[in-house]
């Protein structure tokens, strides 16, 4: 993470080099006269776990939709892998991208929400293959090999022909983050993945994504209340309050020396 951003072309499919992969300049974003993120900058490099904490309504998963385009900035500008994701700035002005521009970009973008998001009417297999075969082109074949291979790193390859309403919520979210993988994204989005979750699911969801921080290359960006999962995983946390990052850094600074008295107070209330 830096607040410097420096990115060309060549950038669109960087491996861990250190590469800005997704970049933030000057991103406002209101809602009627809501300032819900205000002049916001921020960096995540290549292969970089970045967390972002806060209290409730601060803007973090604002964050995570923008970069989803289901939102978009009213100032500012977003890139992802070099390229610009909703809008450019020419000239001062912002300029829309075509919605195929942005559907191109997008696809280096992978999300688990918070509440699964599954197609109920299908297995767990065409759950993970659909989005491969109808939007990427893989056949059929290809689809399924890689889905069996990311229901084995999940812990899910006897539950291949369920029903996701035979499944527990931690088994659903498992799905979901197998199918996210599925598409091969860049980076993963992660919006408190296990909030919806009975307490004695969270573990296993938590580990399934440990597992994939520590021995994938993929970049992470992830909205959390998990702090010890964030300790675990994280190389940047970001604390946000009211729509701006008030202090960032390694978790090591962050848990165990904030600086700012709003994070102290954050920290204390959620440890
Ligand atoms: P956080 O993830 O930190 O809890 P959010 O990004 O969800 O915060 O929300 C930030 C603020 O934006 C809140 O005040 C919320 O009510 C507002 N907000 C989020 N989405 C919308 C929306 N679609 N319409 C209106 N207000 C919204």
């Amino acid at each position: 993470m830096s607040t410097e951003s420096s990115t060309s072309k060549e950038t669109k499919n960087p491996a861990v080099d250190g590469s800005e992969l997704i970049e933030f300049k000057d991103v406002t974003k209101r809602f009627g006269s809501n300032v819900v993120l205000d002049n916001l900058c921020f960096d995540v490099s290549s292969g970089k776990h970045v967390t972002l904490i806060g209290p409730s309504g601060s803007g973090k998963t604002t964050i995570l939709r923008l970069l989803m385009t289901l939102v978009k900035p009213e100032e500012g500008t977003i890139k992802v892998a070099g390229e610009y994701l909703t809008h450019e700035t020419k000239n001062g002005k912002l300029v829309p991208a075509s919605e195929r521009h942005s559907r191109e970009v997008r696809k280096n973008i992978g999300m688990v929400f918070q509440q699964f998001n599954l197609f109920p009417n299908m297995k767990v297999l065409r759950n993970i293959t659909e989005a491969p075969v109808h939007v990427l082109g893989l056949s059929k074949d290809e689809a399924e090999q890689r889905a069996r291979e990311l229901l084995e790193l999940v812990g899910l390859t006897e539950h291949i022909d369920k029903y996701p309403s035979q499944l527990s919520g931690g088994q659903q979210q498992r799905v979901a983050i197998a199918r996210a993988l599925a598409m091969r994204p860049q980076v993963l989005l992660l919006d408190e993945v296990t909030s919806a979750l009975d307490p004695e699911l969270v573990a296993g969801v938590l580990d399934v994504l440990r597992d994939i921080a520590h021995t994938t290359d993929i970049t992470m960006l992830c909205v959390t209340h998990e702090m010890n999962f964030a300790r675990d995983i994280s190389d940047d946390v970001l604390m946000f309050d009211e729509g701006r990052v008030i202090e960032s850094g390694s978790p090591e600074k962050i848990f165990s020396e904030p600086e700012h008295e709003r994070t102290r107070e954050f920290l204390s209330a959620v440890l």
